[in-house]
């Protein structure tokens, strides 16, 4: 089993239909993403503060990670924690990380309707799942990595900011972020086909530990 793909839950913006025609609204969507990933990457802080990150730990980022694709409704971008070689069943992949079958994940980030913000923010969830595939390894089959990844991107990227859940029509100010960190979390989990009946035991297991490990944002955890 190669890989288990985490996707998370929807952007908050609402679809606008198109009036063009199809085919170059689709081009046009795309465009939007490739030019909106190249200043992310160019130019975001947060966005390259991770990358610098994951490089320092040793992974460099191959020139394939990044990509704008074409997702299913309500998906803002994936992480998709790809071997390429073939790995056995569900336990570690392979101590000796360099080399030959060496890891090679991708970023994919979807050329739906979405605000800037989220953009952003879904970039530096889908990062946090790269520093921490760097950082230990993940296995996606083992539903506490699953959990801790999906807590530590949701609550690192911004995406449950007050800002961000008051545009959802989310307002609870006491422990709106808890609440949003730990929904958008069981949500992501229960994607993993390994992980969908325990994705809530898995989130409230873990979150207290990982919702505090901030790494590699520890100064500048991100509110708009
Ligand atoms: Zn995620």
């Amino acid at each position: 089993m190669s890989s288990a793909v985490p996707v998370e839950e929807a952007a908050a913006s609402t679809a606008v239909p198109a009036a063009d025609a199809a085919v170059s609204e689709g081009q046009r969507s795309r465009n939007r993403c490739i030019s909106r990933l190249e200043y992310a990457v160019t130019k975001n802080p947060r966005v390259q503060k991770m990358i610098a990150a994951i490089e320092v730990l040793g992974c460099p980022i191959p020139d394939s990670f990044f990509s704008c694709g074409t997702c299913g409704e309500k998906i803002s971008g994936g992480f998709i924690p790809r071997q390429s070689s073939s790995s056995s069943s569900s336990s570690s992949s392979s101590s000796s990380s360099a080399g030959a079958g060496a890891y090679v994940p991708k970023l994919m980030m979807c050329d739906t309707d979405m605000d800037e913000t989220t953009f952003e923010n879904t970039m530096v969830h889908e990062l946090v799942h790269a520093y921490d595939q760097c950082k230990i390894k993940l296995d996606f089959a083992n539903c506490l990595h699953h959990a801790c990844t999906e807590v530590r991107a949701s609550s690192l990227s911004g995406e449950c900011s007050y800002r961000q859940e008051f545009n959802r029509g989310n307002q609870q100010v006491h422990q709106g972020g808890l609440q949003c960190v730990q929904r958008r979390a069981t949500l992501s989990v229960a994607n993993n086909p390994y992980c969908k009946d325990v994705a809530k035991d898995a989130v409230l297991a873990v979150y207290d530990v990982c919702s505090h490990d901030t790494a590699p944002l520890d100064n500048d955890r991100y509110e708009d």
